[in-house]
């Protein structure tokens, strides 16, 4: 096992290096070295190329490589985005010269920019800023209106003394003409812009190279040099700004200082072990240095406001700065980590006496190496003789720091079994760890909590085989030729011990906000969903025997079953992504295949995962989809190429079958469902899970809560309430959105409804009134709900002052009864009532493309059909209102809805980012296991190992 830690920490190093050169300094080496090397027969000639020819040009082909890869657009790194003046000029096209320039700063990138900004800027200098001409007295007074006698004089004056490069004679009437300012032109920033490259680069000089319009140019730049010579005029303000500057920073060094005098007395006060002491030491040495950076730049600053500013004094200042800038940046770094360690030194007061609670720190909640800190620190404070009476807590506190992820695994999942008895296996073909289902099944099948997958709270072997039972009696009248029946009707399973499972995948948030990805199964059934439950206790209905629920209760690391948490990283790689998925359906195969032994009875148990779920993105990455939401057809200019649909199970979205018929009981593309394999090649392993023959597209369930709360209620929502802000008083936008927000925050106080938001503005729908289609910012399903009933109490009843509110109205009500509905029912929907819910939901979309159509009339900007509004249409018209047609009863599609699993994603995700990033994947298993030890043991489902 070791050796496999190793294996993957080393695999993941070289990534992290390989990325971190990618973003940063991608040197010479890559470009020049990383050609095959040499064999013996091709030596001589490699030889032979190292002519000086050969390598210049080779360095220009690395040099232009190297600015190919400084201009690429950033997304993450923005602190390596060239400055702008340099971009502008590789774009104009001066790319040959760049990559000159760049050999000849021998590939330093800071000076490379600095001398580019110098060309450009010395341009901008020369064609905006000043307005010069050949003028005699009579015409300064004639053409510029210059009416005071003294401003000519002084500028005749002025120029005589000057008279070689600024007096002239008129060549046809030999009258002595001028070389005026007229004006000059130019912010104060520019100033200080092309005043620091001065100063940084002298060398530059001789690059600027000026068309001229007129043929005196080098006497102009002998006028500029004789001006420049002349000095102070223009230099003062430069000089006024860099005292400003200079100003500035000695107050932020001040401020600097304060913070860590602050830290300083705080860790004086309130924390006693060695640790503070030495932080103590350490930032009184930083605040020593900074004193005298202080000191000395304070006594230059009082010398120039003196002694004036000279060069040299500038360049010693400037000097200074950056020094200064270097020992704060590097105090700074180490005020901000003992702030952030402080918490874990010893506090002053003595910790109360709580071991048992420190010996078992939460598992998600922080690192493996601060629990230790504190369990050392608690054995010191309390002896380590009444530490030993608080189990685990003297082997904590010996765990060694360095590997305290490590050991504290050891510790608390084998010797003290505060972690769930599931083995971490490897993912065939890779270094990486999974859980297997298999593992799992046995776990529970062997712990007595089968009766999990069933819904039911405590075992009951009897009900959890007539809840199986009834399950798949009723499953199959929705899916008759489903493979699993055949296998039940050959006697090769026992439906009654056969669980159903859904197997999900989705992306959370890991470390540095990089994509996570989180698989696991979990049973289809569970014990029900909240809103459904009250509406059941309200309507008085009876408790069933074999009660058919929803897995949306309990907490979610007790219905879900880890199977790979991987950081972006790993999984970009397609043979570990395809070994992932490899994974799931061999365990998936291997469940129906030979299922699992009860450990006593001896009795076989099967399960079956039924189907894939997650958000759209997830569905054509695990299946491999070549028919999706990315390729809807943007805009309405002509298309080049056919394409290829929006939708795994029908050929909607394709020229000959347009998807935004939604308004339509029988659609074009309904007579095309199943009839083209939406798989692209390598085919998918998850495409070999049990469903009906040629149907297998089915086994990738759409999720209705990403389509409609997370999807269309956005867009209609967005719509809605921007419609409805014009029934409100207010000249602009803002103002009636104002009253909207007061009506909305009033409506939710008298209904009792969280409002979720804090204002409700423009920004909520991101409408510009003039462009943007409105469309919901917000990721909370719930706001959805919430502002829809909201929307349907403002518009509701129909006498509303336009049509399309009347229409609002009506759909809101529809969409609302639809999906209330759906999460009011069980797991199965009688026939009737699936047929009344799903023609609620038609209603809606009938009422959405009304919409559509009259504002498309009205040429506004409103009610944008997006693919997800088909996948409604796919759920509400063939999972509802034709399904009931076959049977008498009809899966209920929330039951492939993710809430619950999203929760899941976002809990392992964030033990993710607190644990070491090459480790993360096994990391993560491992404290998922620690954790739903926790889990199981608050939900009643296990019982302590050593109770
Ligand atoms: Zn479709």
């Amino acid at each position: 096992m070791d050796e496999d830690e190793m294996r993957l920490a080393l695999h993941e190093l070289h990534r992290v290096k390989q990325e971190l050169d990618d973003g940063e300094e991608p040197s010479k080496e890559t470009s020049s070295l990383a050609r095959p090397i040499a064999t013996p027969a091709r030596a001589a000639k490699v030889e032979e190329d190292q002519t000086e020819e050969a390598l210049a040009e080779r360095l220009m082909l690395a040099a232009r490589a190297r600015i190919g890869r400084m201009m690429k657009p950033k997304t993450k790194r923005t602190d390596l985005v060239p400055p702008k003046c340099v971009r502008d000029h590789f774009e104009t096209g001066h790319k040959k010269q760049l990559a000159q320039m760049l050999i000849e700063c021998n590939f330093d990138k800071a000076t490379f920019f600095n001398r580019v900004e110098k060309i450009v800027l010395k341009r901008d200098e020369q064609v905006v800023e000043k307005e010069q001409g050949w003028y005699s007295e009579a015409e300064m007074k004639a053409d510029l209106s210059w009416s005071s006698p003294p401003r000519i004089n002084g500028a005749v004056a002025f120029c005589r003394a000057r008279s070689k490069t600024h007096v002239r004679k008129n060549q046809y009437d030999d009258v002595e003409e001028f070389w005026v300012t007229i004006r000059e032109k130019g912010s104060s920033k520019q100033m200080l812009a092309s005043e620091e490259v001065h100063r940084k680069i002298e060398e530059a000089k001789d690059d600027v190279n000026l068309d001229g319009k007129f043929d005196g140019l080098d006497e102009a730049n002998a006028r500029e040099a004789a001006e420049k010579a002349q000095g102070a005029v223009k230099a003062a303000p430069a000089d006024s700004k860099f005292q400003e500057t200079l100003a500035k920073f000695c107050d932020s060094l001040l401020n600097k200082k304060n913070k860590i005098h602050v830290l300083i007395r705080d860790l004086e006060q309130n924390y006693t072990c060695s640790k503070s002491q030495e932080s103590r030491d350490s930032l009184e040495k930083h605040l020593q240095a900074m004193d005298g950076e202080f000191e000395t730049l304070n006594d230059l600053k009082t010398k120039g406001e003196v002694f004036g500013w000279d060069e040299k004094l500038l360049v010693e200042v400037e000097s200074k700065m950056k020094g200064a800038t270097f020992k704060t940046s590097k105090a700074m770094g180490l005020e901000s980590k003992i702030r952030q360690e402080k918490k874990f030194f010893g506090k002053s007061e003595k910790p109360k006496r709580t071991p048992k609670a420190k010996a078992t720190p939460s598992p998600s909640a922080s690192t493996c190496a601060s629990a230790v800190r504190v369990a050392r620190d608690v054995v010191s404070d309390i002896g380590v003789a009444a530490a030993s009476s608080s189990g685990g807590l003297c082997a904590l506190a010996s765990c060694d720091e360095r590997h305290a992820e490590r050991d504290s695994h050891r510790l608390m999942a084998k010797q003290l079994k505060l972690s769930l008895p599931v083995p971490i296996s490897t993912l065939m073909g890779t270094a990486f760890p999974t859980l297997r289902l298999r593992d799992w099944m046995d776990f529970l099948l062997n712990r007595n909590c089968w009766h999990v997958l069933c819904g039911l709270v405590r075992p009951d072997t009897d009900r959890e085989q007539a809840i199986l039972r009834e399950f798949w009696h009723r499953f199959r009248q929705c899916h008759p030729d489903h493979e699993v029946f055949r296998l039940a009707d050959s006697n090769q399973i026992s439906l009654a011990r056969t669980a159903p499972l859904l197997y999900h995948g989705d992306e959370g948030r890991g470390r540095r906000r990089t994509p996570f990805l989180v698989t696991s199964f979990h049973g289809l059934l569970g014990r029900g969903i909240r809103s459904g439950l009250q509406a059941q206790a309200k309507a008085g209905a009876p408790k069933e025997y074999t009660k058919l629920k929803p897995n949306f209760i309990g907490h979610s690391y007790t219905n879900r079953y880890l199977h790979c948490a991987m950081p972006k990283m790993a999984y970009q790689d397609d043979d570990v992504f395809a070994a992932i998925l490899e994974s799931a359906s061999a365990e998936a195969e291997h469940m129906w295949k030979s299922g699992i032994q009860h450990r006593y009875t001896g009795a076989r148990y099967w399960a079956v995962v039924l189907n894939v779920t997650g958000d759209w993105p997830w569905l054509v990455k695990g299946g491999n989809l070549g028919r999706s939401f990315s390729h809807a057809i943007k805009g309405t200019k002509e298309v080049k190429k056919a394409p290829a649909g929006i939708c795994h199970k029908c050929l909607a979205g394709t020229l000959e079958y347009n998807f935004e018929c939604v308004h339509l009981r029988t659609p074009p593309w309904l007579s095309t469902l199943h009839s083209q394999s939406p798989f692209l090649d390598p085919r998918s392993s998850l495409t070999s899970l049990l469903c009906t023959k040629g149907q297998e597209a089915d086994i990738f369930a759409y999720d209705l809560w990403h389509s409609w709360h997370l999807g269309v209620a956005k867009v209609f929502l967005g719509s809605a309430l921007a419609l409805l802000s014009d029934r409100f008083p207010g000249r602009s936008v803002h103002a009636r959105f104002a009253e909207l927000n007061s009506a909305y925050f009033s409506w939710c106080h008298e209904h009792s409804h969280a409002p979720i938001l804090t204002r409700l503005t423009t920004s909520t729908i991101e409408w510009d009134p003039t462009t943007n289609y409105p469309k919901g910012n917000w990721f909370k399903g719930e706001l959805s709900t919430t502002l829809g009933r909201f929307v349907r109490y403002m518009t509701s009843g129909g006498n509303n002052e336009s049509r399309m509110l009347d229409l609002v109205g009506e759909a809101c009500a529809a969409i609302d009864t639809c999906v209330r509905g759906l999460y009011e029912h069980d797991a199965f929907l009688p026939s009737e009532t699936a047929r009344e819910l799903g023609e609620h939901g038609l209603r809606f979309l009938r009422r959405f493309t009304t919409l559509a159509r009259m504002s498309l009339e009205s040429g506004w900007a409103l009610f944008l059909v997006t693919p997800k509004i088909h996948v409604l249409q796919h759920v509400f018209l063939v999972d509802l209102v034709l399904a009931a047609d076959r049977g008498a009863w009809v899966v209920n599609p929330i039951c492939y809805s993710v809430q619950q699993s999203e929760d899941f994603i976002g809990r392992n995700s964030r033990v993710a980012r607190k644990v070491h990033p090459s480790q993360a994947s096994r990391r993560c298993l491992e404290r998922h296991l620690l954790h739903a030890y926790k889990q199981y043991r608050e939900a009643g489902l296990l019982v302590d190992a050593r109770d």
